[in-house]
């Protein structure tokens, strides 16, 4: 199907099928859910040993009583794992609660009101503050932002990572640049890896930015592979090279390894920027829950019992990947009705319709029983210029329930699409 060249017949003959099709999917009465990036009850199964693996064993590699109170930077050997995982020295990496995103916000709010160089420095005291944001992008990273009263700019994403032209062009022309967002592998929700070249050119802004801005590094899937693990270059490595090391801080938690609302999450920076960021983290805690690190150390002792482990989600979720991508395959492989990526990890597959259609094709899956992301959640404010953007998250239903959710899909964005074109 292309509607470019379609001629008004054609395209009244399809819209007459489609309208057919769908109406016999409305009478389906279908119930079903595309729009939770988490993992399923089976996924989360995978980790239920921990319910008990301490057996009365509390203590941690260098003898730590983690039921009490202390050890600020988490237990050493949680550390270590962190460390692994971002590809940074364990004393650059702190292993804490159960979420990235409560220590992208402590990161976020130390820059904003402390200063990772002194009072002076913090951004409050600069004027305006403003985000680069890769679009599309996680919805979260857009809240924060907001939270903290700093303005976003995008940039558009591309199947090497953020447009590295727009953003060194921004960052040399706008001193309220603070920083910028990127979900370095398998992001959200392109699914992208970003290249070498991408990867060494934000370990530079640094040099190029106003002083203290910071590349906030969220690396959620930096092991959520579904085949062979990918390799993602080393930031921190391309910034120590580059002299820009406390421009750069990351993030990663075991969210989507373990279980999402019980896990262990990691900040690493420079020691630098560590020793600032611990004045305000201190003041906010004695220490993280330790007794959770160990459980999970015991789980997963080290980073390559965690890729094992790792392999196991990918058995759950590559069934999950191969329905959606099959059916857009078939759908629109060759044609002129949307563009995607196909992702070889992370949680998400993300759909481009024809400008102007994505809110459209939400409204009509959802009267039909099957409920998508709101179009726009993955823009800043929530407005998707283009109005084409649809993350699409199959981890949650069964294979089949994604496959009736993907027939359900696909019928929507033809009919959407056809409808416009017939009404141009
Ligand atoms: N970062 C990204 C890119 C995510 O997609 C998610 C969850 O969907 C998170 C962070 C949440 O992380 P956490 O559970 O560690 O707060």
């Amino acid at each position: 199907m292309n509607l470019n060249n379609a001629s008004k017949d054609q395209l009244t003959q399809w819209e007459q099928q489609l309208s057919a099709e769908y109406a016999a999917i409305v009478a389906r009465k279908l119930s079903l859910d595309l729009t939770r990036g988490k993992p399923s009850s089976d996924q989360l199964s995978l980790s239920d040993a921990m319910d008990g693996i301490l057996k009365g064993n509390y203590k941690s590699q260098d003898g730590t009583d983690t039921r009490n109170y202390g050890g600020l930077e988490g237990l050493p050997e949680a550390r270590q794992l962190g460390a692994d995982i971002l590809g940074v020295k364990v004393t650059e990496v702190l292993a804490q609660g159960n979420s990235s995103l409560t220590l992208m916000f402590q990161t976020l709010l130390h820059a904003v009101h402390f200063g990772f160089e002194g009072p002076d420095s913090a951004w409050r005291r600069q004027g305006p503050m403003k985000f680069i944001c890769p679009v599309p992008g996680y919805d979260r990273h857009f809240t924060l932002c907001e939270q903290l009263g700093i303005d976003m700019l995008t940039v558009p994403m591309t199947a090497d990572g953020p447009d590295m032209d727009a953003v060194e062009t921004l960052v040399q022309t706008d001193p309220a640049i603070k920083g910028i967002w990127c979900v370095p592998k398998y992001s959200n929700p392109t699914g992208v890896i970003y290249s070498d070249a991408v990867v060494a050119r934000l370990a530079g802004l640094g040099k190029l930015a106003s002083p203290g801005f910071k590349v906030f590094w969220d690396n959620a899937y930096a092991v959520h592979d579904l085949g062979d693990s990918l390799p993602l270059a080393n930031l921190m490595d391309l910034a120590r090279a580059a002299g820009t090391e406390n421009s750069v801080v990351q993030f990663a938690s075991t969210s989507k390894i373990t279980h999402a609302g019980a896990g262990v999450a990691f900040v690493a920076m420079s020691e630098a920027n560590l020793k600032s960021f611990k004045q305000s983290l201190g003041a906010q805690s004695i220490g993280p829950d330790k007794v959770n690190q160990l459980r999970h150390m015991r789980l997963l002792p080290d980073l390559n019992a965690l890729l094992q482990h790792m392999k196991q989600h990918a058995e759950i979720l590559q069934p999950r990947f191969d329905a959606v991508l099959s059916a857009l395959d078939t759908a629109f492989a060759g044609t002129d009705l949307g563009q995607w990526e196909k992702p070889a990890g992370g949680y998400f597959v993300s759909f481009d319709t024809r400008p102007g259609c994505a809110k459209a094709v939400v409204k009509l899956a959802a009267e039909a029983g099957v409920k998508l992301t709101p179009a726009g959640a993955t823009f800043p404010y929530g407005l998707d210029p283009e109005d084409r953007n649809i993350r699409i998250a199959p981890s949650v239903p069964t294979v089949a329930e994604v496959v009736g959710a993907m027939d359900v899909f696909v019928t929507c964005v033809k009919l959407v699409a056809v409808r416009q074109q017939l009404a141009n």
